[in-house]
């Protein structure tokens, strides 16, 4: 059995706006008052996990341990076939310390036709949430959604690589959708809906 939020507050455990702006949205169903640990003061601990589960771990673990309060963190990225799952985890670090993003979807494309003319363009994003409470306790989920990159990018809406994504069974990228759309289909809804009916729903919810 997976422990239960017993409070109605959660610290994000995120820096990312675009994250923070999705997690609330996410959220607000559950009358769950959240608080980003920017705003708290804690510090962002060093990314040192090989996965995107480890990543959230050491992630929510340090906010609940520096709030004293149950934290959720959101490690995700794009994963591309061709290229072995790059950028994977580097997923923000490709956009580098700017936090180019324009720059980090071009460094996909040049990457892809490199590899020209086997043009594989699967991929896919994938999102590990971790739920930490002080006590070191972690409940981890994960979700995905499959897809392709294209080129140019389309859309303004969104965050990260969201112009270059565009999901299976669709043809507008991520960019281009509705949020609604995307928050009913993406990995983190997928991730989210795991662990609203593991650990938020039901009894207080
Ligand atoms: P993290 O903060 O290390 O988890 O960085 C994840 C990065 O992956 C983000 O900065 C985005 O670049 C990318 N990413 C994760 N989820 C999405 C999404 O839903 N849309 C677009 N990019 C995403």
């Amino acid at each position: 059995m997976a422990r239960r939020l017993a409070g109605r507050r959660l610290v994000i455990a995120t820096h990312n706006r675009g994250k923070l702006a999705e997690i609330a949205a996410l959220l607000a169903p559950l009358a769950i008052a959240v608080v980003a640990a920017g705003d708290l003061g804690l510090p962002e601990p060093a990314e040192t996990g090989r996965t995107f589960a480890e990543n959230a771990r050491l992630k929510a673990l340090a906010a609940a341990r520096g709030a004293r309060l149950p934290a959720l963190a959101d490690d995700s990225g794009l994963e591309v076939a061709a290229l072995a799952g790059r950028p994977g985890i580097e997923s923000a670090r490709w956009a580098g310390p700017a936090r180019d993003f324009a720059a980090a979807m071009r460094r996909v494309e040049e990457a892809l036709r490199a590899l020209a003319p086997a043009l594989d363009r699967r991929a896919r994003f994938v999102c590990a949430l971790a739920l930490a409470w002080p006590d070191g306790h972690v409940e981890p989920f994960e979700g995905r959604i499959e897809g392709r990159v294209v080129w140019p990018p389309r859309g303004g809406r969104g965050f990260g690589y969201d112009p270059i994504f565009v999901p299976e069974g669709y043809e507008e990228t991520f960019g281009e959708m509705d949020p609604a759309m995307k928050h009913a289909i993406s990995h983190r809804a997928a991730a989210f809906r795991k662990l609203i009916s593991a650990c938020l729903a039901g009894e207080g919810a």
